[in-house]
């Protein structure tokens, strides 16, 4: 059973966003693995922290956990995008929160604690972020995407290696980083800083590539095609491993980060797995019932309409709505009865109507009803 993040923090449900940086800030700092080398436990703790910040200081995140506590959150994002708990790895920690410790400390927090996502990773590419617009067709029934990209990719004039001449940088002896101690408020402490001879990177090039200047890359238009399972919202999103920029001198690649934005529908509108329709009928079909056909997005569908249908009725049509991300159900599709009335009736109805008119003369008494919006 996962922990309440609220008792992770030691803070209350309505802790502003300020109280929250400030728990997990004292935590960060009390169980950093630098602080507490070999300890399991703290290494434990300070990952609890990590997921229970990352969650509340998101305000979507906070709101669906409120909401629906662990379980809101597995539900949105998927496929190594959604947040998934102790998946999160002490790199993602420090990329992730690396900013929020630097107005305490007056420094990067990985380069004061030494170690961390800057070293770590210095010749990883970025992630890259795109959003992808979607029909409501395309997540009904699932779709293959090309999504075009423009990124870093491999230079192949130096096949990534930045020029002729590589070598281990003199000044850091390749670890790309420079160590020192230094006595701060919570005692002494090794602090690093990216090395200035190699940036960080570890090596140096005598003869930079004139293509690109002893990156190792350059920016290319590339395509990456992705399956988009049925079912997805507005907002989920899907990270497709090192498919973002490739880092420098062969770096590893970045991921790509895939944000799906549903296009509103001409006819159909969306609730969550359900699907709305209006459906206008005369009102000689609402006092008779009747049986119509609607569009649904798994073709028409006919259904019955009870005599004596009222205005704004509404009739469930169970499962043919969206499908659920995860599982084979469906949501239902929702009709709402809208009885028309002729603006411009023709002379043989008008004459009709006159006579029902006549007809309801003795029972024209107005009823009056509350207002519902
Ligand atoms: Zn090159
Ligand atoms: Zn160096």
């Amino acid at each position: 059973m996962a922990r309440d993040y609220y008792d992770i923090l030691g803070v209350g449900k309505t802790a502003t966003a300020e109280e929250l940086k400030k728990a997990y800030r004292k935590l960060a700092v009390k169980y950093h693995p630098d602080k507490n080398p070999n300890n399991k436990e703290a290494e434990e703790k300070f990952k609890e922290a990590a997921e229970a910040y990352s969650v509340l200081s998101d305000p979507e995140k906070r709101q669906r956990y409120d909401q629906f506590g662990h379980e809101g959150l597995r539900q949105n994002g998927f496929g190594g995008g959604g947040f998934s708990g102790q998946g999160m790895s002490m790199d993602d920690i420090f990329s992730q929160f690396g900013s929020i410790f630097g107005d305490a400390f007056g420094g990067g927090f990985s380069s004061f604690f030494g170690g961390g996502a800057q070293q770590r990773s210095s010749n990883r590419g970025a992630d890259l972020r795109v959003n992808l617009r979607l029909s409501l067709e395309d997540i009904y029934s699932g779709v293959k995407k090309q999504i075009k990209l423009n990124r870093y990719e491999p230079c192949s004039e130096c096949h990534a290696a930045g020029g002729r001449g590589k070598r281990t940088c003199p000044v850091c002896h390749g670890s790309g980083e420079i160590r020192e101690r230094v006595n701060s408020f919570f005692g002494q402490m090794i602090s690093s800083k990216p090395c200035y001879q190699c940036q960080g990177q570890g090596v140096i090039v005598d003869q930079p590539c004139p293509v690109c200047r002893g990156e190792g890359r350059v920016r290319k238009d590339a395509t990456v095609s992705i399956d988009v399972p049925p079912g997805v919202q507005d907002g989920n999103y899907m990270t497709i491993r090192s498919e973002g920029h490739a880092g420098p001198r062969d770096g590893s690649r970045g991921d790509l980060i895939v944000i799906f934005k549903e296009s509103s529908h001409s006819v159909f509108t969306r609730s969550g797995n359900d699907v709305i329709l209006s459906c206008m009928i005369t009102w000689p079909q609402a006092v008779l019932g009747d049986e119509v056909e609607v569009p649904t997005l798994s073709g028409k569908v006919s259904f019955k309409i009870n005599p004596g249908t009222e205005h704004g009725k509404i009739y469930r049509l169970r499962g043919k709505g969206m499908p659920h991300l995860h599982g084979n159900r469906y949501g239902d599709q929702l009709v709402q009865i809208l009885i028309e009335t002729p603006a411009h009736p023709e002379r043989n109805e008008k004459n009709l109507i006159k006579e029902l008119y006549q007809l309801y003369s003795d029972k024209k008494n107005i009823k009056i009803k509350k207002f519902t919006p």
